[in-house]
């Protein structure tokens, strides 16, 4: 096996008490290599159930690298990651930690929902075919319940009467709305998002983001790397700027917008806004 247990040190993160549970994220000195290159470089970063978290910095400063590894896509060099207050990719056991197995590692990961820039539907699949296949699949949702939660899913993201559409016949704006049903199927308790509007024309984008605004309006916890200000002045609790593979600032967006601290984090914004 080629992975590295986390740290033994059992892991209550300070102040945090009982909040080590669904919903949340906790990261202490998370680091992360392609080959050479360190991408992440020691991210400490905790996240409360119902939190909304926006992610900024500039493009290579290692967002999506740190989105992959929360949603077990990319396996972290050492450090501490605990998503719904289980240790990703591990077992805690009494003194030490069992790597999952396969499939244990496929059960803990659809508590973590990811949404790409790229929707990544599958093309042959009708819109509710696609929010219907993985629970099928992966879940083991009987036929009927899954087509049932997706139907109501697709409702709820503004799809009503594309349910049999295909990816090809929908905009982009309506194939993202799908994605985004597909990956709530799977009943997560924490989404991250990857510049889910970036791709999109931009007369597509609000309705975007009002289906993510429902979701954090109904308690989700949210990680979201975007560009889009308005969002995070908005709906965001807390905006984190990355540069670099490092946490630069983080606060609440409003005041992090208006008053930024570290300079970095000014040039950036001098760029962007
Ligand atoms: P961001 O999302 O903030 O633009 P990324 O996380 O995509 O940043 O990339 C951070 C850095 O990691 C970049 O320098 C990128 O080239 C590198 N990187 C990302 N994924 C890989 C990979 N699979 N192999 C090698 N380098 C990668
Ligand atoms: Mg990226």
């Amino acid at each position: 096996e080629d992975v590295t247990p986390p740290s033994l040190e059992p892991f209550v993160p300070p102040g945090m008490g009982k909040a080590d549970g669904p919903g949340t994220v906790h990261i202490r000195s998370l680091v992360k290599s392609f080959g050479p290159h360190a991408v992440l470089k020691d991210i400490n970063l905790d996240i409360s159930a119902g939190e909304v978290c926006v992610l900024i910095g500039p493009s290579g400063s290692g967002k999506s690298t740190l989105l992959r590894c929360i949603d077990g896509l990319e396996q972290i060099d050492s450090g501490v990651l605990k998503v719904n207050g289980e240790h990703l990719g591990f077992r805690e056991e009494e003194r030490s930690f069992k790597p999952l197995k396969r499939k244990e590692l496929r059960v803990q990961r659809t508590q973590i929902g990811m949404v790409f820039q790229q929707f990544n539907l599958f093309p042959n699949m009708t819109a509710v075919e696609n929010v219907t296949v993985g629970q099928i699949m992966v879940k083991g949702t009987r036929k009927a319940e899954a087509r049932e939660r997706a139907l109501r899913l697709l409702a709820q993201v503004g799809l009503n009467g594309r349910e049999d559409h295909y990816p090809s016949q929908l905009s982009g704006g309506q194939q993202q709305r799908v994605a985004i049903a597909r990956s709530l199927a799977m009943e997560p308790q924490v989404m991250l998002f990857d510049e889910p509007t970036s791709a999109l024309d931009p007369e597509l984008v609000g309705d975007v983001l009002d289906v993510m605004k429902g979701l954090a309006d109904g308690g989700m916890t949210m990680m979201v790397a975007t560009h889009e200000m308005g969002f995070a002045r908005e709906v965001a609790d807390s905006l984190l700027f990355m540069a670099d593979g490092y946490i630069v600032e983080r606060g609440d967006p409003r005041e992090v917008l208006a008053n930024p601290q570290e300079s970095r984090t000014r040039q950036f914004l001098r760029k962007v806004l």
